[in-house]
């Protein structure tokens, strides 16, 4: 397929954003700005080094990669509008294309998102680009510096389930719900509708859980500079968790990642609307820790774990406090 029959068969046939003035097809995209604040984040993802094709189809593939760009635009609080894929093509790769968008457009239109552009080359490496444009109210955008000693520290949905998923497709056992953890890792969800209703509640710092929530919790800290407390017992985690090796668990829910939940900061008295909110939306929400006053003047994000009654301070990659 050429590069135009491949820009012609990945075109929407109609768009769902009435603000779009013009779509694929012209030297840009142009849609009319609405009041409120524009929020954008890109992405870019290389075979080998985000996703491998020994353990995700190609829509999979596809589908991830606009996922992992829609958490980020989830965690300001953002509603996603308008997409943009630039794609390296290798020689491999090339009678796939049209599985990868096949998989963005399953999840775009979950969120009624148009693909109103982006560029295609050739290349030795499977290269994809994603760049998301949505829209938050003004001043409304859920920034990681928002937190204040206080606060409750929530996060959303369970962790660690990415990573046992990603642990049963590299290992030939059989474990329990079993197809459950691989499409955790498959398709994981982000949590667009809930942030979306979040915009009600003045002060949220949130971050979205990429790299593992001691991580995000640091970044919530160093922006904000205040310290962060986190309660391992309290960390929400999915029916049949347990099966895993005690130390694989601990350090799947701690430092997994790609759990794409949201990891969040606000008043107590916002508590109740939270979990109210996700009742509404059906997301699960667990308080796990707390916001306090730093200590340290040198500490990068000063996070504490409290684990069988002890609190520490915990690194972002603190495996050796763990024991
Ligand atoms: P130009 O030479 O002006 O960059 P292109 O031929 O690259 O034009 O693109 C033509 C149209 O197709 C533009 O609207 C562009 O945004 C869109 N487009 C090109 N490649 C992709 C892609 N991989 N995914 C989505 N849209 C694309
Ligand atoms: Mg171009």
């Amino acid at each position: 397929m050429d590069e135009f029959s491949l820009i012609n068969s990945i075109k929407q046939s109609y768009y769902r954003q009435p603000g779009l003035l013009k779509g694929i097809g012209d030297d840009a995209a142009v849609f009319r700005v609405t009041q409120g604040d524009l929020v954008i984040a890109t992405d870019v993802f290389v075979e080998e080094v985000h996703f491998s094709r020994k353990t995700m189809t190609p829509d999979q593939v596809g589908y991830r990669a606009l996922a992992v760009n829609l958490s980020d635009i989830a965690a300001m609080g953002g509603i996603p509008l308008y997409y943009l894929v630039s794609i390296v093509v290798s020689p491999s790769w090339k009678k796939d294309i049209n599985k990868l968008y096949d998989g963005m457009q399953a999840l775009a239109k979950n969120y009624a998102m148009d693909l109103i552009g982006g560029d295609t080359v050739s290349g030795n490496q499977l290269t994809i680009t994603i760049t998301i444009l949505g829209k938050v109210l003004k001043n409304k955008a859920k920034y990681r510096s928002l937190a204040k000693p206080g606060d409750i520290v929530f996060v959303t949905g369970n962790l660690g389930d990415s990573r046992a998923g990603l642990h049963i497709l590299q290992t030939k056992n059989t474990y329990d719900r079993a197809d459950y953890f691989i499409r955790r890792h498959r398709y994981p969800e982000p949590r667009i509708t809930f942030s979306k209703h979040l915009q009600a509640i003045d002060r949220i710092a949130l971050n979205d859980v990429s790299d593992g929530i001691i991580s995000e919790a640091s970044e919530i800290a160093f922006a904000s500079d205040v310290a962060l407390v986190i309660d391992e017992s309290k960390l929400p985690i999915s029916d049949g968790f347990k099966q895993f090796e005690r130390s694989l668990q601990l350090e799947w829910k701690l430092f997994g990642g790609e759990d794409f939940e949201l990891l969040g900061t606000t008043s107590p008295i916002h508590w109740n609307e939270i979990k109210e909110i996700g009742k509404q939306t059906n997301t699960k929400v667990t308080k796990v820790g707390y916001v306090q006053e730093k200590k340290s003047f040198k500490e990068k994000g000063e996070v504490y774990l409290i684990k069988d009654g002890k609190k520490t301070f915990i690194s972002k990659r603190g495996y050796t406090h763990l024991t």
